[in-house]
Parts: C-alpha cells; sequence; structure tokens
C-alpha cells in the first residue's frame, strides 16, 4: 500500500521540504493527465501530517486516519461535472481554513484538476492562497496551466511531473496490476511511461477498440463508400469512448507517418506493427494529411454539438 514507483526526484524534493520544515503554504503539481499527481498529492500530505519517521510511517493515528479514509485535517475537493465552483469552495475551503486543524499540523486542501476552477472560483480562494492561516496547506493539481489565472500560480511553489521510463511502468504493472512480464514489456513501450495511460491498456475494452481503431483505419483508404460507411456501426456502439479513439487514431497517424519517412523502431504502438505497416502502404503521404483534417473537423464538430451521427457519417464519407 502507497508504494511509490519512480517520482525519484519528486520524493526527494518532498523529503528535503518535510526535514528543513520549510513548507510552502501552497504547490501546484503540473504535468499532463496520469502521471500520478493526485496519488502523490495524497502521499505529500500525508508526510506532513505524520507524526513518526521515516514520513509517511503508515501507522501513527494521522497516517491510520488518512488510510481510512476518515482524516479530519485533509480535504478533497474535484470537479462536479466540467468545473469546481465557487459555491464548492466556499464550502469547503473558506469555511474552514481560518478554523485550526481538529489534530494535525496542518490542514490541507487538496484541489484535483484545479485547471477547472472557475474564474469565480479562483478569485474566491485568492485571499485565502496569498495571506493563509500558519496551519493551512494547498495542493493543487492540474494538467495544463492554461485556465489558472496568473496571480493563483504565482502564490504556489510548482512542482512539475514528467513521464517516467518503461522500466518503472513495467514494474508498476506487474506489481500493482498482476500483469504478467512479457505483457507489462508490450504496454510499457506503448504507455510511453505514463501510468493512467498503462492502466487504460489494461483494460480489457479499450484494448479491444484500440485494436478495432486500426481495423477502421484500414477500411478509410477504401475507395468503396459503403465499405467506409461500415464503420459507422464502430462509432455508433463506442459513443462513450470517442475522445479515446481519437487519440488511438491520431496516435496511429504518426506511427504511419513514422514507418513511411522514418525507421520503425521510432513507433509507439510496437504491438501493432503488422497492421501499421499494412495502414502504411495503403495510404499516401496525402491521404494521411487528409484524414488528420478530416479528424480535426470531427474534434470541432463534436465540440459543437453537431448532431453526432452526421459528425460520424460526414468523417467517414470526405477522406
Ligand atoms: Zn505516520
Amino acid at each position: 500500500m502507497y508504494k511509490i514507483y519512480g517520482h525519484k526526484n519528486i520524493l526527494e524534493l518532498f523529503n528535503k521540504i518535510i526535514t528543513s520544515g520549510r513548507i510552502s503554504n501552497a504547490y501546484l503539481f503540473v504535468g499532463e493527465s496520469g502521471l500520478g499527481k493526485e496519488y502523490m498529492a495524497k502521499y505529500f500530505a500525508m508526510m506532513v501530517n505524520c507524526i513518526k519517521s521515516p514520513k509517511p510511517c503508515l501507522s501513527c493515528n494521522s497516517c491510520v486516519q488518512f488510510i481510512s479514509g476518515n482524516h479530519p485535517d485533509i480535504f478533497f475537493i474535484e470537479p462536479e461535472g466540467n468545473s469546481i465552483k465557487v459555491d464548492t469552495l466556499r464550502n469547503t475551503v473558506i469555511s474552514n481554513a481560518y478554523v485550526k486543524p481538529y489534530n494535525s499540523y496542518k490542514k490541507i486542501f487538496i484541489l484535483k484538476e484545479a485547471e477547472k476552477m472557475t474564474e469565480q472560483a479562483q478569485n474566491s480562494i485568492l485571499k485565502t492562497l496569498e495571506e493563509p492561516p500558519l496551519h493551512v496547506l494547498f495542493i493543487l493539481t492540474a494538467s495544463k496551466m492554461d485556465g489558472l489565472l496568473p496571480t493563483i500560480v504565482s502564490r504556489c511553489e510548482t512542482i512539475r511531473f514528467t513521464s517516467e521510463s518503461d522500466d518503472v511502468i513495467e514494474d508498476y504493472l506487474i506489481n500493482e496490476k498482476n500483469v504478467d512480464a512479457s505483457e507489462a514489456k508490450k504496454i510499457s513501450s506503448v504507455a510511453c511511461g505514463n501510468y493512467g495511460k498503462a492502466d487504460l491498456l489494461t483494460d480489457e475494452k479499450y484494448s479491444s477498440v484500440r485494436h478495432k481503431v486500426g481495423d477502421v483505419l484500414c477500411s478509410l483508404a477504401s475507395h468503396d463508400k459503403s465499405l467506409r460507411l461500415d464503420s459507422f456501426g464502430f462509432f455508433d456502439e463506442n459513443r462513450e469512448m470517442m475522445d479515446d479513439i481519437i487519440d488511438i487514431m491520431l496516435s496511429y497517424i504518426r506511427d504511419v507517418m513514422i514507418l513511411k519517412f522514418h525507421d520503425e523502431e521510432r513507433i509507439i504502438n510496437k504491438d501493432m506493427l503488422d497492421k501499421l505497416k499494412v495502414i502504411s502502404n495503403d495510404l499516401t503521404g496525402v491521404k494521411l494529411n487528409n484524414i488528420i483534417n478530416e479528424i480535426e473537423d470531427l474534434i470541432f464538430n463534436l465540440k459543437s454539438n453537431v448532431n453526432y451521427q452526421m459528425a460520424i457519417e460526414k468523417f467517414l464519407l470526405s477522406i
């Protein structure tokens, strides 16, 4: 429980902060989704309030309360739907921050996906972030800085998260996800050092969709429009996974481009090499560019609430 895979530099930094006793009022953990920012935020919170050594001891009163999900002084705030609203912050952060911790060193507020705070919500915590009571610690996590007011960012100490090595991901998969060694090796080469991506790749449904996207791309190479429209069923059945499907398509096309112009060592989806080679032979560079443009149009149409069926049909037929 709470074993950390990778994050060596960040762990060193946490230890330095704790042993020096110089804990900032607010930290901002930044890095793409899937790199373990929330997990590390929880770990750091546990370290800060742990009363034994080495921290976190996982056995003191504070650690045990945290692990059981009942810590009275550590609060989690996350988006409801697509945003963190001002009322949520008023009810959790602002109403609580000025009251002393119940039985801990620090009262800690972990704001997950902080970039999803509305502007009003961000403004509402500015003053608390700027002049927090001594007992308060904020940990904000964000996959990107866009969306955060510069005044919020400047009040936080930023810690950047980057992707891990394939070895770390492999170790993580074997020990935490019970994946066998050869499969873990394959998955880690596709996961690009991202724990979240590795998790996804172990998911049966995701894995099956990922394989089918390869077939869909093959069918897009066909001149026969009715054959291309056959893929509509796939998009219809997997509507809720559309964001994943678009990511997978773009990742395959990137690889196909590499196969055309460079060597196969540099592709990401190594486990799909055979299928990617077929696509690479069937599609010219011009056609690949055409597909990328159509995917961009599809993303735009789906965001603009164009009827789903129409958006997909246009995508399948325009190429
Ligand atoms: Zn402890």
